[in-house]
């Protein structure tokens, strides 16, 4: 499916140098300015990743916990999620980089397969 970006974004696009004012349009991560075109959120993304995480390295679990949290920050929605119907505000892409790139710190391989695993710009998930 081809979600691009909809029309609804005003046209009165605010281009301040504050990263605030860009964050109205619709369909655009607020985090990478990519359009959201697997819309899943990172609560449910956090919900797969602990499932990893079970197979991989439960031990690591708390702290996927508290790293997903950063995510969850007063941000407007820009699409809804097609698994649970919550609000998105980033998109896969930008959650599972953060978790990759927080596993890669201590955990390469572990990060290696989770990249496998979550490859959002290779695999659909339809
Ligand atoms: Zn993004
Ligand atoms: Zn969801």
């Amino acid at each position: 499916m081809a979600v691009e970006q909809d029309r609804l974004s005003s046209p009165q696009e605010n281009r301040l140098s504050s990263p605030q004012a860009n964050i109205k349009r619709f369909s655009i991560c607020q985090v990478c300015d990519e359009g959201v075109t697997n819309p899943i959120c990172p609560g449910c993304l956090e919900q797969e990743s602990t499932q990893f995480l079970l197979d991989h390295k439960p031990t690591l679990i708390p702290l996927l916990r508290a790293r997903s949290k950063i995510f969850n920050v007063p941000m407007d929605a820009v699409s809804i999620c097609v698994s649970c119907g919550d609000a998105i505000k980033v998109c896969p892409h930008c959650y599972c980089k953060e978790i990759a790139l927080w596993l890669y710190e201590d955990h390469p391989n572990i990060a290696r397969q989770f990249v496998t695993t979550f490859n959002y710009e290779l695999k659909s998930v339809a």
